[in-house]
């Protein structure tokens, strides 16, 4: 813990500190660490984790994964460097933002490797899960992954909903809300946990896109995961999901927490979910105003308009997906209580709809200036299994 959160890794003494816009509302900044956005606040604690662990138990890790800009980067740079660890990152080739594609493949540490797969993201998933499920190359070549359900992550993230709380308030019977950029429901999963062990959360706000399966799902009980040819290409795309990973640990906690619980989530889960979906009875459904959930969602237009106004009122740049949250808060903010919006990613990391919204270019921290300039190491591969593990084996060590 001491060894990740500092200055050094996430540019400031408060890690996640608040950043007003007006009375009783304020981002609070997720993203000042190495790749400028919130994953890393849970990544960099993981590759720590990692270090240490395998260290004791004198053991190795190969790290496989799929990435479609956020997650992948966000992996490579807490893993940098680390004895005992490689990671082996699948991207769909040419579809990541330049600076995303700048961010990863410029990395020079030995134990990275980049493999662009000439597909699209689905495809890079697909692999990630047939390797996954061939225990046996798995056991072999000891391959591990660092995805969303991964509860190490969950539990880092847990805690800035507490530094927010506290930075936001000076007694401790204030309430305080949060808006959260939501797509795989790991940030705000978080924020429920939080909740749960007793910090003061009034409401917990989730600001989906046009990919709204969960603002659909606050709204009215039912759950429709929509198929991968549904999922809208957006200019928030660390949200363009059509199935939440996380969902299923807070639909447990609503169904009261226990073996009942557990029956019918396992029934929602395993077998209605690959069906399509499933609704909540009226009953279980009225229980999500208890648990504090409200949600709205947010178009392109919302995003161009919100990124705008919060320049113009408060000299401020923010990125379409904080910009998600913003707007969806503005619609559920409560006079007295405060209302804390997560700053998911910096702006310059989706250069292109900040040029769209403001006619300029975003600002560019001083560690970032030229990154695209850099040689660049990346492996581009067929979308074919075969030719991963392949690769893998060739790569891993012994
Ligand atoms: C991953 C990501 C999100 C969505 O977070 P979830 O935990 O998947 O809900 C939102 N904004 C940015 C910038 C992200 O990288």
């Amino acid at each position: 813990m001491r060894r990740t959160y500092t200055r050094e890794v996430f540019g400031s003494e408060a890690i996640t500190p608040l950043k007003p816009l007006g009375p009783g509302l304020a981002l609070q900044a997720l993203s000042n660490g190495p790749t400028l956005a919130f994953k890393d606040m849970a990544m960099q604690l993981l590759g720590q984790l990692f270090e240490y662990e395998l260290a004791r138990r004198g053991e190795t890790l190969n790290i496989l994964g799929a990435t479609s800009g956020d997650t992948g980067s966000a992996a490579e740079y807490a893993m940098r460097g680390k004895k005992g660890v490689r990671v082996f990152m699948l991207s769909p080739h040419g579809r990541m933002s330049p600076f995303q594609q700048a961010q990863m493949f410029s990395l020079p540490d030995a134990n990275i490797h980049n493999l662009a797969i000439d597909g699209v993201f689905d495809d890079c998933q697909d692999i990630v899960k047939a390797v996954s499920n061939d225990l046996e190359f798995k056991r072999r070549h000891r391959i591990g992954t660092v995805n969303s359900i991964n509860w190490a992550r969950l539990l880092a993230q847990v805690v800035y909903y507490f530094a927010g709380y506290f930075q936001a308030t000076t007694t401790d019977d204030e309430r305080v809300s949060f808006a959260v950029p939501s797509g795989n429901f790991g940030n705000v999963c978080a924020g429920h946990v939080a909740r749960m062990m007793g910090l003061p959360i009034d409401r917990l706000v989730v600001a989906t896109n046009e990919n709204d399966v969960l603002d659909e799902f606050f709204r009215t009980g039912r759950y429709r995961v929509r198929g991968a040819a549904d999922t809208h290409e957006t200019s928030s795309p660390s949200m363009d999901i059509s199935k939440a990973s996380n969902f299923e640990r807070f639909v447990f906690d609503l169904l009261g927490h226990d073996e009942g619980a557990a029956a019918r989530t396992g029934q929602l889960f395993g077998v209605d979910v690959a069906r399509g979906g499933f609704e909540l009875t009226a009953e279980e459904f009225g229980r999500v105003r208890g648990f504090g959930f409200v949600s709205g969602r947010s178009t392109h237009a919302d995003r161009i308009a919100t990124i705008r106004d919060t320049q113009q009122r408060f000299g401020v740049t923010i990125d379409p997906h904080t910009a998600d949250g913003l707007k969806v808060a503005h619609e559920h903010r409560r006079p007295g209580t405060t209302m804390l919006v997560l700053e998911t990613a910096l702006p310059i990391k989706f250069a292109a709809t900040i040029r769209e919204a403001l006619g300029r270019e975003p600002e560019r921290p001083a560690s970032l200036a030229g990154i695209e300039d850099l040689p660049r190491r990346c492996k581009l591969l067929a979308a074919d299994t075969a030719a991963v593990k392949s690769y893998i084996a060739n790569h891993c060590g012994p």
